[in-house]
């Protein structure tokens, strides 16, 4: 199946053939994790742990039903979600008194309860995070890791006494998603959307987007300044130095399992998936090439190999299946095990190994001495690559364009005056969403594509997900 032809097709059967999910749940859009699926996810998960508890985040855990009072409080964050929420209107065989909802994102439930925990400035900054499955009634088409029912959610919620604080979160948030996209090699533009399209009950947003092959954009995760939107409507409060009681400023951070699918989409080749070293469950995969009279021999030395490796932290397995070594290495090929270690006769006897990297194809052989070092080397290559060549794909993906007929594939970059009456025309015009503007500010030379007015900032264009 080739990527570039028919990416749809090519994206679940990838996903299939690396056995990370199983989308024949009787439900669409509810998909089940697989072992080897999970293995990956969690160990995404295990990042994102790591660098929320080093910025003092505390990790919570929420109930997922929330009392339909709650979801009412705050009026643009229930337009925002109302048509895809689920409801939970019986108990048995009553109907109950007051309908529950599943969460969609948790602010409803979190904030009668930040409401309790807040009392002085002494409980500022309040900093929160939870990794939970939250729902969402799509209509439009499901797809894998992309657009589902059930959503493995991160989501961070943090409450501050003033909007300067508030605002240096944002600013740590970006950074924590900055090592993340390293980590998972998933480049990304920090673009502050426009009004019309921010979060529902959000100041601003500031999108974590990226570019698929399909020339889409896709939005891998948010970060948000609430300002005091929420915690006036559900009344949370601190007692400042002077006694006087101040309205919290909020800010979240969400991401979901869209990034899994961001790396299957981007990485991934005609072979398969293509795993950055520091999320795959399998780092190396040692395959024994049995051969008459030696097998017992062979295996032997390839567990010694693997216990070598396994001592120096490196995440290894020895394929001993009684199955043709050719069968493993398009199996291993397909899960996107990043190196593969071949060990045979001729290895044994010469006190080599060979070594394939996944990413691209290459092959060398190297002594048993050095195959612990070479093997570190080689994993903290391939992570550097996988993002450089990401890289290099986002940055090719963007062109600044002056005509909107000449909008294409891509993210189109155009001189913008900022008004939304433009905005809106340059969506129609090229049938594409506008992404917004950088998040970290940029100088435009000309002007406006729609008004000819002098241009403040560029917008950027692209179709989405
Ligand atoms: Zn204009």
């Amino acid at each position: 199946m080739r990527k570039r032809d028919e990416f749809s097709e090519w994206y679940d059967e990838v996903i299939q053939n690396a056995e990370i999910c199983d989308k024949r749940y009787p439900i669409k859009g509810m998909n089940v994790w697989t072992p080897y699926g999970w293995k990956i996810m969690t160990r995404m998960d295990g990042f994102i742990r790591a660098e929320l508890d080093r910025t003092d985040h505390g990790e919570v855990h929420f109930p997922v039903l929330v009392p339909e009072g709650e979801f009412a409080k705050e009026a643009q964050h229930i337009k925002g979600f109302e048509e895809g929420v689920y409801w939970i209107t019986h108990a048995g065989l009553n109907p109950l008194d007051v309908r529950l909802l599943l969460r969609p994102t948790s602010e409803t439930a979190m904030y009668p309860m930040f409401n309790l925990w807040i009392r002085s400035h002494a409980d500022l900054p309040l900093k929160t995070y939870q990794i939970v499955e939250v729902y969402r009634y799509e209509t439009k088409q499901t797809r894998t890791f992309i657009r589902v029912r059930e959503i493995h959610f991160f989501e961070s919620h943090t409450c501050h006494a003033t909007y300067e604080e508030a605002e240096d979160q944002i600013k740590e948030n970006l950074e924590i998603m900055d090592s993340l996209a390293r980590t998972f090699c998933v480049p990304y533009l920090k673009m502050k959307r426009p009004d019309w399209d921010k979060f529902a009950g959000a100041d601003y947003t500031v999108a974590v987007d990226s570019l698929m092959p399909t020339g889409r954009a896709i939005q891998n995760g948010g970060i948000h300044q609430y300002k005091d939107n929420f915690s006036r409507a559900y009344d949370i409060k601190y007692e400042d130095e002077s006694g006087e009681h101040k309205y919290v400023h909020q800010t979240t951070f969400g991401l979901s399992e869209r990034l899994l699918g961001g790396v299957i989409a981007i990485h991934g080749d005609d072979r398969g998936v293509i795993l950055p070293p520091k999320i795959a469950p399998i780092q190396a995969i040692i395959v024994p090439i049995p051969e008459k009279g030696s097998q017992e021999e062979i295996l032997a030395g390839a567990r010694d190999l693997n216990m070598q490796l396994l001592g120096c932290g490196v995440r290894t397995d020895v394929d001993d299946r009684d199955i043709r070594p050719g069968a493993k290495f398009y199996e291993w090929e397909r899960k996107g095990v990043p190196l593969r270690i071949e060990f045979g006769s001729n290895e044994m006897k010469d006190g080599t190994v060979t070594l394939v990297q996944r990413h691209s194809m290459e092959k060398e052989t190297v002594s048993q001495g050095d195959l612990t070092v070479t093997v570190k080397k080689l994993l903290e290559s391939i992570q550097n690559e996988l993002w450089e060549r990401a890289s290099d794909e986002l940055a090719k993906g963007i062109r600044t364009i002056e005509d909107l007929k000449d909008a294409k594939a891509g993210i189109n970059r155009v001189g913008w005056c900022g008004e939304e009456s433009c905005g809106h025309e340059i969506e129609d015009v090229t049938d594409m969403s506008v992404l917004g503007t950088l998040y970290d500010g940029e100088e435009f030379e000309g002007d406006c594509v729609v008004c000819g007015k002098p241009a403040k900032t560029a917008a950027y264009a692209a179709r989405t997900y």
